[in-house]
């Protein structure tokens, strides 16, 4: 089947025999055993590590995690899934499921802010120590590894400065030192991009984002393959790690249009991608589709399309205060954090880097394109930069509307 069927049938095959599309959303604690025998039964197979047949309780998940979670297991093409309560605690688990004290971690200098965090505060007082690589190092990366390296860990692209990593070549890496390599597939979603086809062992998501596309979710996933399942499984169960039902019911609704949204939602960004490189303020835009990309040879070899979410670097000279001005008089697109909703978003985002320093210079924002009309978004947008000149005019008066074309390269 195609993708977009498999969108459709996915996580419906288990019928309850009433009828309905759509699986029940099921709650649930404890869980009835029909005799004392039974009940020991089915803890004797969880402690032998068998999670096949009923579950025994409530955390190891109702028919409505399982509905979905073999969905993405599906469309991952990997082992076993797990949900878990966010997309943070997604990435953190990931890494915390395959580490002991003195271990080393090899992790993108791209990566989701608040992961860095986790691996610079908490990892590392748990006596793990963290290298950051440049994500667009390729086999360089090769050179940070120690004999304690157990894991890999990357983010592609990157969703602020979006540079593409080369996931193959760091899945081999890992694989030829023993560690386990660990992808945040948020940005492309397992319909652009499947990394354990491609040699990862783990990927995990935000499904906060556009799995979810309402903005009324907080949601992680964890695929393995098989042979990384059984420290993510003792992890998850130690920790008492669960998700919300509900979410995962809404998060399973999701799927169903998410190849519709996306195409959407790239082909509107592309939209906006256009009138925003024709305009003199701004450097240049970051996302991987673009032919003269620095990461689109390397997405168009792995990635099965875009998303709808990239950055833009403007020019020196575009002070914050300006920028400020721009984003809060913007009428339809939002400022604040998250992504991938129906709704588009505009921010100023503030890349931190270990390995290397940013790779631009200049004022980064980040758009999320949403469901709007692209016409409507422009409008906006041309305004949005009107304010921008203004301001710069008005910080300095001998500039006629802030445009500077340096080195006609627009
Ligand atoms: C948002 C995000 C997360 C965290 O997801 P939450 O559900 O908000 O915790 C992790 N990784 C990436 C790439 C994200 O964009």
């Amino acid at each position: 089947m195609k993708p977009s069927t498999r969108l459709i049938v996915l996580g419906r095959e288990a019928r309850p025999g009433d009828g309905f599309v759509n699986p029940p959303l099921v709650r649930g604690s404890t869980v009835l055993h029909e005799s004392v025998e039974e009940l020991r039964a089915r803890q004797r197979r969880r402690r032998a590590g068998d999670d096949s047949g009923p579950v025994g309780y409530g955390i190891e998940g109702t028919p409505t995690h399982q509905a979905f979670l073999a969905a993405m297991t599906a469309l991952e093409g990997g082992h076993r899934s797990w949900a878990l309560p966010s997309g943070l605690s997604a990435c953190t688990t990931a890494i915390l499921a395959f580490v002991r004290q003195g271990d080393h971690v090899l992790v993108s200098d791209a990566i989701y802010g608040p992961t860095r965090d986790f691996c610079l505060g908490r990892l590392a007082r748990c006596g793990v120590e963290t290298s950051f690589f440049d994500p667009c190092a390729g086999a360089r990366v090769e050179s940070l590894f120690r004999t304690n390296t157990r894991l890999v860990f990357f983010e592609s692209p990157g969703s602020l400065t979006f540079e593409v990593a080369d996931a193959p070549l760091l899945a081999g890496l890992a694989r030829r030192h023993g560690a386990v390599s660990v992808v945040d597939n948020t940005w492309a979603t397992p319909l652009l991009l499947t990394p354990l086809r491609l040699g990862v062992d783990v990927s995990v998501h935000a499904v906060t984002k556009y799995i979810g596309g309402h903005a009324d979710l907080l949601l992680g996933t964890i695929t393995a393959n098989e042979a990384s399942c059984a420290p993510l499984r003792e992890t998850i169960g130690a920790l008492g790690l669960y998700a919300s039902p509900d979410d995962c019911w809404l998060a399973l609704r999701g799927l169903r249009t998410l190849e519709a949204r996306l195409a959407r939602h790239r082909a509107t960004a592309e939209r906006l991608i256009d009138w925003l490189r024709a305009q003199p303020e701004v450097e240049r835009v970051l996302y991987p589709a673009l032919p003269d990309d620095p990461g689109h040879a390397i997405w168009r070899r792995d990635f099965a399309g875009a998303s709808g979410l990239f950055g833009f670097a403007l020019r020196a000279g575009n002070g914050p205060s300006a920028i400020a001005a721009m984003v809060d008089g913007m009428r339809l697109f939002g400022c604040g954090f998250s992504w991938g909703g129906f709704e588009s978003l505009l921010i100023p985002s503030h890349p931190v880097r270990s390995a290397a320093p940013p790779p631009y210079p200049g004022r980064l924002l980040r758009i999320s394109a949403g469901l709007e009309d692209p016409e409507d978004l422009i409008a906006d947008l041309e305004e949005g930069f009107g304010r921008l000149r203004a301001a710069n005019a008005a910080a300095d008066p001998t500039r006629s509307g802030g445009i500077e074309a340096e080195g006609g390269s627009i």
